[in-house]
């Protein structure tokens, strides 16, 4: 075997291993760290190791929710969803948000004025912002702040890709 083939074994074996490194993750995402007293309803979690997150959840839904990057704005086609119903985390299907608290904040984001109930999120600080997360599986939902309408005066500024929708049920 000449020294050349060697090289090119040894170099495929290493790009091999890196792609497996990055792929498994050499450093997995530990668990979130809750603020003390959080709670979720009906006191609801689902903890999931970040292998299985990623496993789970889209390329852009994991970046999003396990990233903390926010998605380009008008992307998400549920910006502009105005029929009623529920929108719930995309990775726990925890309900979330409803229509009837949805508003058009120009923003490009999904936009509610309120959660669903009290503890279906939780928030935490992110530098000068809000950080707003599932309080059933602390996923990063998006951001909220106090420039929303009435009667909450709040905007929860979210990524759909964070959310799925389920239309109501007709009664
Ligand atoms: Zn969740």
């Amino acid at each position: 075997m000449s020294t050349n083939r060697l090289f090119l074994i040894s170099a495929l074996l290493l790009i091999g291993a890196l792609v497996l490194y990055g792929y498994y993750g050499a450093t997995p995402r530990p668990p979130h760290q809750r603020p003390p007293g959080a709670t979720s309803p009906l006191g609801r979690r689902v903890v999931k190791t970040d292998r299985a997150w990623r496993d789970q959840l889209s390329r852009a839904q994991y970046a999003v929710m396990w990233g903390g990057e926010t998605e380009w704005p008008n992307s998400s086609a549920l910006t502009t969803e105005h029929r009623a119903g529920t929108y719930h985390c995309a990775g726990c299907h925890n309900p979330l948000f409803s229509s009837a608290t949805k508003f058009e904040s120009h923003t490009g984001w999904p936009s509610f004025y309120a959660a669903i109930v009290d503890n279906a999120v939780y928030t935490e600080p992110d530098g000068n912002r809000t950080e707003v997360r599932c309080a059933v599986c602390d996923a990063h939902l998006g951001h909220v702040f106090n420039d929303g309408p009435d009667p909450t005066g709040l905007r929860y500024c979210l990524n759909g890709d964070a959310l799925t929708f389920a239309l109501a049920t007709k009664k």
